[in-house]
């Protein structure tokens, strides 16, 4: 397939004005063909147009045609073959294999939604029929479903140039829902962007959906986002990226007419707790195992482990010198950009003045390449630095060495909120690991024992979210099909006659659904 250059507006391919976005692949540092110009206000209000056409249709689409609609886009991407993996691996330098199960995933977790779609769970019916003889005062008959929202912007995010990008978790979700999608391509990855880009607008063909279902634009300089964001037919926001691009798009929601919700992700450190008989007992496996998870993909992972939590003394010295003999056999990693690998260096900079450096990775043998690197502070500096407790985002981590159990605890509890925490424990540390759980249930979205935080399942029971600032919502999950929930909304149906009813919720329930009928789940 030729690379065209051209953002999609609908099903139409057209050529921005603004200045061109050009790939650059950063092993060589080398601009890629072709450009993409960007787009400006009209564009937008076209796309927007068209999705606003498009929802009250779509929406009505039936469980399993949508369906079959998520099952066509995975298709779609398969179809690119091998083109997909080349132009991904280029312009982000991650390795094959790593494209090659990322796309994995992204078609496996669009097939996900479509299950999700078919099984009508999402729609949540609950009936509560009419008692016309009740007393005091007869009940009406009452009953509820979920509506999608409206038009989705999703902003795709660098680091899964697949899975959180076009037809990523976020366009699932809400194409599931039910909701036409705007996605706002990420300059790192824009032939990738086209490539997937197209594959779904195949799908709205193939499937006879109305065009406006799917738009791509492209734009940087953040016109595009802002405007597309601050338009009124635009109904909720999916976001992956930094904290500050991540609050501008929270705020431009919000300082709209309608404020509506957005879906940010943006920061976590996610702490590590080695616990005293886990790191006595197995100290050189859980090196092993910490420095696997810190290097993995160059460390450019939200649930990157940037925080490691212990009591201080001779275990904790033993595991942070076993890290500090393997962390030097790490080769540096290509990072996905050049913006990106400067703002680690930055971050590595900040940190090196306020903590710390006890080993590094290999020094960088090319352009845009991260070194790995250890820091260690003691759970006082922790506590009175802000600088300790910033997104660093690459190989890096920081060993806080608390005095105590207490001090653990008074960490714990200064911490912002996060994706994931994770407990490395033994059955001799339960009671110290159940003390801290209130608070680590309080601080994040997922909490983990005796793994690692990378590696995100896509899955019915996943939740990738947590408090601000790892989200901008805390309610939500961005992985997992609970994430359709984010584009849906109750509304309520008294005293309807059947025939004006919804099918989900006709009293034959044609749908099969497992309602909620009259305070009884059904079988
Ligand atoms: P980013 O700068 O936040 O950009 C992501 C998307 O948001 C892009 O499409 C960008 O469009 C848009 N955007 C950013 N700031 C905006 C603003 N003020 N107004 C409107 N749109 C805005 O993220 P990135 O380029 O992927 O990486 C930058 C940093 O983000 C990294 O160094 C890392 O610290 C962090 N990051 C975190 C995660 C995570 O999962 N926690 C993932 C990726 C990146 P434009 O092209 O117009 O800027």
């Amino acid at each position: 397939m030729t690379l065209t250059g051209k953002m999609l507006i609908g099903r139409q391919p057209l050529c921005g004005t603004r200045e061109a976005i050009r790939a650059i692949n950063p092993a060589t540092h080398t601009p890629m063909e072709p450009a993409y110009a960007g787009g400006e206000r009209q564009q937008v209000e076209q796309a927007c147009a068209l999705a606003w056409a498009a929802f009250d249709s779509y929406r009505e689409t039936t469980l399993a045609d949508r369906a079959t609609f998520l099952d066509t886009i995975a298709e779609r991407i398969e179809a690119l073959g091998d083109e997909l993996i080349e132009r991904a691996s280029a312009e982000t330098g991650l390795p094959r294999p790593r494209i090659q199960g990322e796309r994995a995933r992204t078609c496996g977790q669009l097939r996900t939604f479509a299950r999700c779609v078919r099984a009508g769970e999402w729609l949540d019916v609950r009936v509560d029929t009419a008692q016309p003889e009740r007393q005091p005062m007869a009940r009406p008959d009452l009953r509820q479903r979920h509506i999608p929202l409206g038009p989705v912007a999703v902003f795709g995010a660098s680091n899964f140039p697949l899975a959180f990008s076009v037809a990523g978790g976020d366009t699932a979700s809400a194409l599931a829902a039910g909701c036409p999608v705007i996605v706002k391509a990420h300059g790192a990855h824009p032939g990738t962007s086209e490539l997937v880009g197209r594959a779904v607008a195949q799908a709205v063909n193939d499937c006879g959906l109305p065009e406006g279902v799917f738009s791509l634009l492209y734009g940087s300089g953040h016109e595009v986002g802002i405007t597309l964001v601050s338009d009124p037919r635009i109904k909720a926001v999916g976001f992956t990226g930094s904290r500050s691009g991540g609050m501008a798009l929270t705020q431009a929601a919000q300082a709209r007419p309608e404020p509506i919700p957005v879906y940010a992700e943006m920061s976590s450190i996610n702490p590590v707790y080695l616990f005293p008989a886990a790191l006595h007992a197995r100290g050189e496996a859980l090196a092993q195992g910490f420095v696997a998870s810190l290097t993995q993909g160059a460390g450019q992972f939200c649930t990157n482990p940037g925080l490691v939590i212990a009591v201080q003394g001779a275990a904790l010295d033993r595991f942070v010198n076993r890290v500090s003999e393997l962390l030097p056999r790490s080769p540096a990693q290509t990072m996905l950009t050049a913006g990106i690998f400067s703002a680690y260096a930055e971050g590595v900079e900040a940190l090196t003045r306020h903590a710390r450096l006890v080993a590094q990775g290999q020094a960088a043998q090319g352009p845009n390449q991260g070194q790995a690197h250890l820091f260690l502070a003691s759970a006082d500096a922790f506590l009175g630095n802000a600088h300790l407790q910033a997104e660093v985002f690459g190989a890096t981590s920081l060993v806080v060495a608390c005095a105590d159990e207490e001090q653990v605890r008074r960490v714990s509890e200064h911490l912002e909120g996060q994706l994931t925490a994770t407990l490395h424990l033994d059955e001799d540390d339960l009671v110290p690991a159940r003390t801290l759980l209130p608070v680590l249930e309080r601080k994040a979205g997922r909490l983990l024992v005796n793994g690692w935080p990378t590696g995100v399942e896509v899955c019915d029971a996943m939740v990738h979210g947590g408090p601000f600032p790892a989200t901008s919502d805390s309610r939500s999950t961005s992985v997992g099909t609970a994430a359709i929930l984010r584009f849906l909304r109750p509304v309520c149906y008294q005293d309807f006659p059947d025939s004006l009813l919804p099918t989900a919720l006709q009293h034959s329930n044609p749908l099969l659904l497992r309602r909620l009928l009259d305070g009884q789940r059904e079988a």
